[in-house]
């Protein structure tokens, strides 16, 4: 059976756009092979804790479609789903390595840490603990004593530690390199090192997917696997999403957050087939198509490791694919929910032709069509030059007695030749009148649903 999960820190405002990706992937392989994707909430770093953050992530899995079989608010029989109520099974596992000398014991003061580190900085050297605590005498004589102290894992000097990547092969590290990483911290905290082990193996995850950052602690877990007898799942470390200019994806570049682009009329469905093309091409080079093809085609083996970019112009223009090979009463009802229903929705139907081939997110409908909702309070152009042609415009109108665009369209017609005027800027006055803007979906499509009575009377307002 095929368990993967996403294990989030409730840190940041929302989930990231990359972690994000991360969520779309394990989702699908674990859909892929019937078998379960878990949510697991990694809350293990008290101070950097941001409330509120939980319930967002959770919410924004929701609002994007990537509906978990495990988590927090989902239940599951390898619960509890969050770190902070799973303590003492750190706890255990973490006394487990002592008793196999595999961890230690660690009373270092923060000030002698500090100078340690000043003074390997010094000396050119990487900062590492230098195993100072490593055999001290009856060190549980002083932890029962009350003595502050953390548990720190024990990487031997001249151990080599390989594992192998799904995509990116063999990665190989050298226990000289290794740092005796905190395993549980004076707080009786596990770290994410340690909490990750533990959760992994009695969650039963099969395939660890998460992103190439996590490449560099993936040995201190390979140790611990091996320490506790266990046995270890399958890695797949993800690329990381950039920039345009290559540079790693970060906030004064791109919005970061997944909740960001829903709320600034991005569709769901859109945002996640852009991330399927994240490090991952379809074998027909298809650009569209939705996630039960996806989970159709999609093959782990075929992610690609250098980092692809994640471009919001593009993302845009997908967006704008989708909207526009929406049906019209779907693409309303999008529209309606985007505005939480502030405009009523017969209305919206009426525009929604005039308007699917111009928008390119749920968030361009307004400024382009607010002019059905409400008298324009701003002109693009100064009107009052141009009275005495919006004079004869109402005038001409107000004798239409069939209000459809083809008449209405007629009529402005006639009157442009019988006046002698040039369509181009009679229309943009006129246009600039009843909508407030020289760009406006079709004129006379707008007329005709705004009526008659509101054209003449928005007519009548600049006489
Ligand atoms: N808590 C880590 C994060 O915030 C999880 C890393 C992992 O997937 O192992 O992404």
């Amino acid at each position: 059976m095929v368990r993967t999960r996403i294990a989030p820190s409730p840190t940041g405002e929302d989930i990231h756009i990359g972690n994000l990706h991360t969520a779309l992937i394990n989702w699908t392989f674990a859909k892929k092979n019937d078998g379960q994707f878990i949510v697991r909430i990694e809350d293990t770093d008290q101070q950097r804790l941001i409330k509120g953050s939980e319930e967002r992530i959770l919410k924004t899995l929701k609002e994007y479609g990537l509906i978990y079989d495990e988590g927090p608010d989902a239940g599951g029989s390898a619960g509890p789903y969050r770190q902070s109520e799973r303590l003492e099974t750190y706890q255990i596992y973490g006394k487990e390595l002592i008793e196999k000398k595999v961890a230690y014991y660690c009373f270092c003061s923060k000030e002698r840490l500090e100078s340690l580190r000043k003074k390997q900085q010094k000396e050119g050297l990487v900062p590492r603990y230098d195993k100072h605590c490593l055999n001290l005498k009856d060190p549980e004589k002083r932890v029962e004593d009350g003595e502050s102290y953390v548990v720190r894992l024990n990487i031997p000097e001249d151990i080599v530690i390989s594992f192998e990547d799904l995509i990116r092969g063999e990665i190989t590290f050298f226990g000289k390199d290794l740092d005796d990483q905190v395993l549980i911290k004076a707080d009786g905290f596990p770290t994410y090192h340690l909490a990750v082990v533990v959760d992994d193996h009695f969650m039963k995850v099969t395939h660890v997917i998460r992103g190439e950052d996590w490449i560099s602690g993936t040995p201190k877990h390979i140790y611990l696997y091996d320490s506790f007898g266990w046995e270890k799942p399958i890695y797949v470390h993800t690329p990381l999403l950039r920039n345009p200019d290559r540079s790693k994806l970060s906030k004064r570049k791109n919005p970061i957050w997944a909740s960001w682009y829903l709320k600034h009329g991005y569709l769901p469905e859109a945002v996640l087939n852009y991330l399927c093309l994240m490090g991952w091409s379809h074998p027909k080079q298809k650009e569209i198509f939705d996630l039960d093809e996806f989970i159709s085609v999609f093959e782990l083996k075929n992610i690609q490791t250098a980092g692809p970019i994640f471009d919001v112009v593009k993302l845009e223009w997908m967006n704008g694919e989708y909207i526009r090979r929406m049906n019209s009463g779907l693409l309303t009802n999008k529209l309606l929910e985007f505005y939480h229903e502030k405009y009523p929705k017969e209305a919206i139907e009426k525009t929604v032709p005039l308007i699917q081939e111009r928008i390119k997110k749920l968030s361009d409908y307004l400024p382009l069509c607010e002019f059905f909702f409400k008298m324009p309070e701003e002109y693009q152009a100064d009107l009052k030059p141009h009275k005495s042609i919006l004079k004869k415009a109402h005038d001409t109108l107000a004798k239409i007695t069939s209000w459809k665009a083809e008449s209405i369209g007629q009529t402005l017609q006639n009157l442009t030749v019988k006046e002698k005027l040039r369509n181009a800027d009679f229309f943009m006055w006129l246009r600039v009148a009843i909508t407030g803007k020289k760009i406006s979906p079709p004129l006379n499509e707008s007329m005709e649903i705004l009526g008659k009575k509101e054209c003449l009377h928005r007519l009548s307002s600049l006489l």
